[in-house]
């Protein structure tokens, strides 16, 4: 704590609370003084809140009125570098500073003392008299010699009930002592034998480790199709960091996926690492956060909110599948984890690595302006080859009505499954149909309070809404005609996908594969590895499925609706079809056997889908990056939608048509403002939605002009407005 600013008992000193107030507040030092940056409790009204101590007081307070401290919290200070970082992403974000400490203080039981619990150690005396039970106990304290365990877990371990662990502890046998309930992780050793790496792999692995031992800044792009070994060589570069006595934090985009990369870290490093997400539970939650506070925890993996967690001494940040949009937070504060992550390390010096087999246009874009550097692995690991891609053609093709699975990707199927390997069938909706629609009268199953249309789950025996979550059962007379026995599905979700599978090959073992079907991450997971040693000939998979899983057997792919994606006015639309279909396709033929890989479309002569198929990255990113230009958006030109949003209709567009109309603030940068136009979603859990987007060359002084653009509205009733910068989805 050497270096950090103190001050004395009674000096002023101005706190930032979680409290939505717009400005610090000033209070009194408690007794025995308080470091800059200090986690504290203050009185405000007739509560106590938590803060922290942010800077020396402002002084326009009646100091006769000013109230004391009332204590510091047994957590390390906050360090300059997150309070740096906090204001910074405040001010991109335009998100007022309590709400960002909120987000850098999501741990429970911060403000409670440090936690005990009751431990056993050996006390050195021997047992009055032996019992088969005694000798189970003694044998595994002897055992595990150094470690203690609660009377619990003792009793457990030696399968004895607890009375004769509560016997031996009242004859000295064993004697109880109080521990920290928090302690260290075990420690990670860099120097454990790692896999042999290929020359393209030594050559990454060295440039990467080079940038950590440095100790300055620096952000690379690791590009390298699915399977190159792109963890493989990361992971070398958090042994460098791990070395180098810093702490390293891997993000992922999806928790199905941390467990089989905990697997890796204890592979390599001998031990497994802290996990931050929303999966974890409270005590481990702060134990982690307390940890990566004292450094008892040199490596987290974790989501994106792992981003504001208190490391003392961040070395690096890995950023896995970095294009994946679940890096954008979308709700609350709207921050962009990767681009926060690069903040964050240019501010402690630390190294980003984005890991990717298809980079977002905006990495590419900064690698190829050389602010970040570029590392390709050229080739997959081993004798695995990438899959050969196809279209098929869906106008030539002999479809029956409501089926989806064409003539010519069936017989692809039926050769896989002749060979005893895996086909996977690709289909971005959850479901069993996307509409379900009266027969009678024609009228479509909506939501109640979104206009999106209700989705069957026939797995649940349920319509949802996939908007806002609301489940209603299936009706059996039309909502609106009241006509009995006519709703009907439309169209495929995954769900009824398989049912059509199943018709077509009787004897497959299928497997459907969509976060919804599985009441756990746990239970996912347990399937995932049940597919990946053969469980299943057919898969059929949403989204889920394109993220990082290994399935060896799986050499065919089949791209049920390749054109899905391209259909959205998204302005990223191509460049996620495009990132989409790869990741698909890329989970083809991942061992010794060759992939293919088969994009079920109606516009085989689509750029994209051209694209796709001739495997020209390059050339597309290149295209892609120019049409940005000319149209000067997104990352050669800023961004940011505004959404208005309340329950009268009218109320919303006129705020919407006040702010388009007294755009001088952003005429003052020349800027446009755009709309005010119905969301894509014009209607969430009974609210009315209103968008504005707003445009602006690259180095104007953008979020300066939307502040003052905003600043003057005043939200009456339930009218909200908020600003997202960089929006990802346009919804
Ligand atoms: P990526 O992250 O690029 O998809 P991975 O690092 O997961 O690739 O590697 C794909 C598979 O190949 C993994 O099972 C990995 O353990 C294996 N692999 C990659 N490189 C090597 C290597 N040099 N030696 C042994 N196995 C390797
Ligand atoms: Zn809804």
């Amino acid at each position: 704590m050497s270096g950090q600013e103190y001050f004395h008992e009674g000096d002023r000193v101005a706190v930032l609370t979680t409290q939505p107030l717009d400005r610090l507040l000033d209070y009194r030092a408690p007794e025995g003084g308080c470091f800059l940056g200090a986690y504290c409790e203050v009185p405000l009204g007739p509560r106590k809140v938590l803060g922290v101590v942010w800077g020396p007081g402002q002084g326009d307070f009646d100091s006769s009125k000013l109230r004391r401290v009332n204590r510091v919290l047994d957590v390390a200070p906050m360090r300059t570098e997150m309070r740096l970082l906090l204001g910074k992403c405040a001010d991109y974000t335009l998100t007022p500073m309590p709400a960002m400490l909120r987000l850098a203080t999501r741990a429970p039981g911060l403000s409670d003392p440090p936690s005990m619990r009751k431990i056993l150690r050996s006390g050195g005396k021997a047992p009055d008299r032996m019992t088969p039970a005694r000798e189970k106990v003694l044998a595994v304290m002897e055992e595990f010699g150094g470690l203690a365990f609660t009377p619990g877990e003792l009793s457990g371990m030696a399968g004895v009930t607890s009375s004769v662990v509560k016997g031996l502890v009242k004859q000295g046998v064993l004697v109880e002592e109080e521990a920290p309930r928090d302690v260290p992780f075990p420690a990670l050793d860099p120097d454990m034998p790692s896999k042999d790496l290929t020359e393209d792999q030594t050559r990454a692995a060295d440039e990467l480790a080079a940038g950590v031992t440095s100790g300055k800044y620096g952000t690379t792009l690791l590009k390298g199709v699915t399977g190159s070994g792109k963890t493989e060589v990361y992971l070398e570069a958090v042994a460098a960091c791990l070395r180098k006595g810093r702490q390293a934090l891997v993000l992922l985009p999806e928790i199905a996926l941390t467990a089989e990369f905990l697997d890796r870290v204890e592979a390599r490093f001998g031990s497994r690492p802290a996990e931050w997400h929303s999966g974890v539970t409270m005590t481990a939650k702060r134990r982690v956060w307390r940890m990566i506070g004292q450094g008892g925890a040199q490596l987290v993996v974790g989501a994106r909110s792992s981003l504001f967690l208190p490391f003392q001494d961040l070395g690096l940040i890995i950023i896995d599948e970095e294009h994946d949009t679940s890096y954008k937070q979308d709700d609350g504060v709207l921050y962009n984890a990767r681009d926060m992550a690069v903040l964050r390390a240019s501010l402690c010096n630390a190294q980003v690595v984005l890991a990717s087999a298809t980079p977002s246009l905006e990495s590419w874009a900064n690698a190829e302006a050389g602010k970040y550097k570029r590392v390709d692995l050229k080739s997959r690991f081993g004798v695995a080859v990438l899959p050969e891609m196809r279209a098929i053609d869906m106008r030539a093709e002999q479809m029956l009505p409501s089926t989806w699975i064409s003539p010519s990707l069936k017989r692809a199927m039926i050769a896989r499954m002749e060979k005893g390997e895996q086909s996977l069938l690709f289909l971005n909706r959850r479901g069993y149909a996307p509409v379900t629609i009266c027969r009678a009268c024609g009228a479509q199953v909506a939501c109640d309070h979104c206009d999106s249309r209700m989705v069957e789950h026939r797995f649940m025996k349920r319509l949802m809404c996939h908007q806002c979550g609301e489940t209603k059962p299936m009706p059996d007379a039309c909502p609106s005609c009241k006509v009995e026995g006519k709703m009907a599905p439309v169209g495929p979700g995954v769900e009824r996908l398989g049912e059509e599978a199943a018709a077509l090959f009787p004897e497959a073992r299928i497997t459907v594969l969509s976060s919804d079907l599985f009441g756990s991450a746990r239970a996912l997971k347990e399937r995932i590895r049940e597919i990946a040693e053969g469980g299943a000939d057919i898969i059929l998979g949403t989204q889920l499925v394109a993220k990082g899983h290994n399935f060896p057997l799986l050499t065919l792919v089949g791209v049920i609706d390749a054109d899905l994606g391209l259909q959205g006015s998204d302005l990223r639309a191509a460049e996620r079809t495009f990132q989409l279909m790869r990741q698909v396709a890329g989970r083809a033929g991942r061992a010794d056997r060759p992939g293919e890989a088969l994009l079920q479309t109606f516009q085989p002569e689509h750029p994209v889908i051209r694209a796709i198929l001739s495997g020209d990255e390059e050339g597309f990113w290149r295209a892609e990056a120019a049409e940005r230009q000319a149209a000067g958006v997104p990352p050669y030109g800023r961004m940011a939608g505004i959404i208005l949003s309340g329950s009268d209709v009218a109320q919303v567009f006129d705020l919407g048509n006040a702010l388009a109309r007294n755009d001088a603030a952003l005429r003052a940068i020349g800027a446009q403002v755009y709309g005010p136009a119905p969301a894509p979603i014009a209607r969430v859990r009974g609210r009315h939605r209103v968008r504005l987007l707003v445009k602006a060359a690259k180095g104007t002084p953008f979020q300066d002009a939307i502040t003052r653009w905003t600043a003057p509205v005043k939200l009456r009733g339930d009218l909200r407005l908020s600003v997202d910068i960089d929006p990802q989805n346009f919804f």
